[in-house]
């Protein structure tokens, strides 16, 4: 069962070490990824006693004090969102990061969003009208049946690709975020993502030990290793020269 509180909110555009500032709408996340690092630290940080995946906290105040924070900042990048999903299914009751959305926008802050929901479609009218602005979806794998095993609350793969494909056809900056690598075949996601996407940045599990027991209990040990890792890194790095896709390895 999910619990969704409101809460009002001191601060919205908080510092990042990703990009210059993060914007999260909500504490929680129902998209409840397996592997997520936010649920290391979230549930008490919130002082939250449900399990990550299973809370959600709307912070309803959050587009006016935005407003006020945007004023006075100086101007900078702004990801959307660091430790929730901007379009987990709450927010098309809140809107909430639509109105944020909206406040950057009046400002002109550059902003990028990332995402594993389609929901992102509803909001392209505000991102055509951005001076700089990206957008892109987490995909860990093209296996359907391994993406739903490890992000449960997650649209399926092939929606995510077909929102890329939608968004980068309306002119708007795409990129996959191709991480953490989850077992599937490299090949076809390559396949999947061209001429969808940008750029496409390449990632490993990195809280293996927090997810260990997960991926025994799936048989799935071997795909822990840095040898799967490096394997496959190696393979989606072919598929993307070959077809002259630019991409960032981030390990
Ligand atoms: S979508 Fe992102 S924030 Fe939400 S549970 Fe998954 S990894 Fe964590």
């Amino acid at each position: 069962m999910l619990i969704i509180q409101e809460i009002r909110a001191k601060s919205i555009l908080n510092k990042s070490q990703v990009f210059d500032y993060c914007v999260n709408p909500y504490t929680g996340c129902q998209i409840g990824c397996v592997y997520c690092y936010a649920r290391l630290f979230m549930s008490r940080y919130s002082g939250h006693r449900e399990g990550w995946g299973e809370f959600v906290d709307a912070k309803i105040n959050a587009p006016e004090v935005l407003k006020k924070q945007v004023s006075k900042a100086k101007e900078g990048t702004v990801w959307i969102s660091s430790v929730c999903d901007p379009y987990q299914p709450l927010e098309a009751t809140y809107q909430l990061t639509r109105r944020c959305l909206e406040e950057l926008l009046a400002m002109q802050f550059p902003v990028t969003v990332q995402t594993k929901s389609d929901l992102v479609l509803r909001d392209v009218d505000l991102f055509r009208k951005f001076d700089e602005v990206e957008v892109g979806f987490t995909i860990t794998t093209e296996d359907e049946k391994t993406a739903h095993c490890f992000e449960p609350g997650a649209a399926p793969i092939a929606k995510r690709v077909e929102a890329l494909d939608r968004l980068h056809a309306a002119g708007i900056r795409t990129f996959a975020f191709v991480g953490p690598l989850l077992p599937g075949n490299p090949e076809k996601l390559i396949r999947d993502l061209e001429g969808k996407v940008d750029r496409i940045l390449i990632d490993r599990m990195n809280y293996i030990r927090s997810v260990k027991g997960f991926y025994r209990q799936q048989g799935l040990l071997q795909e822990t290793s840095d040898e799967f890792f490096e394997d496959y890194k190696c393979r989606l790095i072919f598929a993307l020269r070959k077809r002259g896709m630019l991409f960032e390895v981030l390990f």
